[in-house]
């Protein structure tokens, strides 16, 4: 049987940044992939700037368009934010995974396409793993294989993730008039947002938010979606995946570690799961390389603490925008805030927010 250092079970951007950073440290790596190369994955594929220096070099080969204004509309009217450079990155993510596993693969990682994890027996120091093609060994298991994961399934962590996205997105041809921005469309009644991403020549269009409105509801905002942009009905596709922080269950047991998806830490604001996806690789990688202390501290304290910050944002900014979408205190501060988001992973613990301002729109909305 075949023996590694790691075996890590999918070929995601967590799976594929964790086997390149670990084969680069000189550890021997499996990345097990079920699907095939340039495999399909849903996603409007954005990536806030704050995501680049995750990145290994040659990036730019993928990168579909560079975006520096974001324009947001509520209830027929629209702010539109400029910026003295690029704060959105997009990318088809067919042609960024493959590149990100290419990278891991020409960094001496050995990358299995079509095979499938299927189960995991925990020896003293070691796992054997069983794929539906053959059996190893590794020292350490790493789950990137999203959501649900199977991995911590099998062994018993990772569940009970307390809050979820739910997404209906697909890709439509282009329009020339949303094509160099990104759009984000705000609605009363949901605690979540639609957008528009302009790609090369596709534009991926949705509407994601919180697992307390259904499918049939936010169909219904879709719609709405379509009709302001003019987009004619195109059926799409449902998604779930949890957002964090994940306090509730491990995301570790023994030499197996959760990563991404599998650990439900997509940012609870934005549903951005990119930026945690290589933000845990990253973590992952360098615990392997010096497992001191514990994992899921780790995890704490470069995630889940500032996401709890986060979890408290997206519940007041979603309920009472409406109240201040109309403030010049929103076109001031909303600017630099979002620029701010998208620039910096610390940005959740630099918001202070102005409670007496918020109030006092409030009020003055309500009397309206
Ligand atoms: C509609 C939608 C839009 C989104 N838009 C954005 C966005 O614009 N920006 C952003 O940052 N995030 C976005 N996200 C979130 C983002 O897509 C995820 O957070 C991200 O893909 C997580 O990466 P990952 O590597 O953890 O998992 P994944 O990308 O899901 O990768 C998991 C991999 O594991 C493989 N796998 C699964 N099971 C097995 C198995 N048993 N054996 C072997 N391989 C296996 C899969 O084939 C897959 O390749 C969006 C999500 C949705 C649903």
């Amino acid at each position: 049987m075949s023996t590694f250092d790691v075996i890590i079970v999918g070929g995601g951007p967590a799976g594929a940044s964790s086997a390149r950073i670990l084969a680069n440290s000189g550890l021997d790596v499996l990345l097990l992939e079920k699907a095939n190369e340039y495999r399909y994955k849903p996603c409007a594929g954005g990536l806030s700037v704050k995501v680049l220096p995750y990145l290994p070099d040659g990036y730019g080969s993928v990168v579909e368009r560079r975006l520096n204004r974001i324009v947001v509309h509520f209830d027929g009217r629209s702010i539109e934010f400029t910026y003295d450079k690029p704060v959105v990155y997009t990318v088809s993510r067919q042609t960024f995974d493959q590149f990100l596993r290419d990278k891991a693969q020409e960094n001496g990682v050995n990358v299995h396409y079509n095979e499938m994890f299927l189960d995991a027996v925990m020896g003293d120091d070691i796992i054997e793993v069983v794929t539906n093609k053959s059996r190893y060994i590794g020292r350490y298991l790493v789950g990137a294989d999203g959501y649900p994961s199977m991995v911590g399934n099998i062994v018993g962590i990772g569940s009970g993730y307390k809050s979820k996205v739910v997404a209906l997105e697909c890709e439509v041809p282009p329009i020339g008039k949303w094509m160099d921005a990104i759009h984000l469309f705000l609605f009363d009644g949901i605690l979540g947002y639609g957008w528009i991403f302009p790609k090369k020549d596709t534009m991926a269009v949705g509407v994601g938010a919180t697992v307390s409105s259904s499918r049939r509801e936010l169909h219904q905002y879709l719609l709405r979606l379509f009709s302001a942009a003019g987009i004619g009905y195109v059926k799409p596709h449902g998604y779930v995946y949890p957002v964090g922080p994940n306090y509730r269950s491990r995301i570790s047991r023994g030499g197996v570690i959760l990563v991404g998806d599998a650990a439900g830490i997509a940012d609870p604001f934005s549903g951005e799961g990119i930026y945690y996806a290589l933000k845990s690789a990253q973590i992952v990688s360098s615990y392997i390389m010096s497992p001191f202390g514990s994992v899921e501290s780790r995890f704490k304290k470069e995630i889940f603490n500032k996401q709890k910050r986060g979890k408290v944002l997206s519940f007041v900014f979603y309920k009472f925008f409406r109240y201040v979408f109309n403030q010049p205190m929103f076109e001031e501060r909303g600017k630099n805030a979002l620029r701010r988001f998208l620039e910096d992973g610390d940005f959740y613990y630099s918001v202070h927010f102005p409670w007496s301002r918020v109030l006092s729109a409030f009020l003055k909305g309500m009397n309206k």
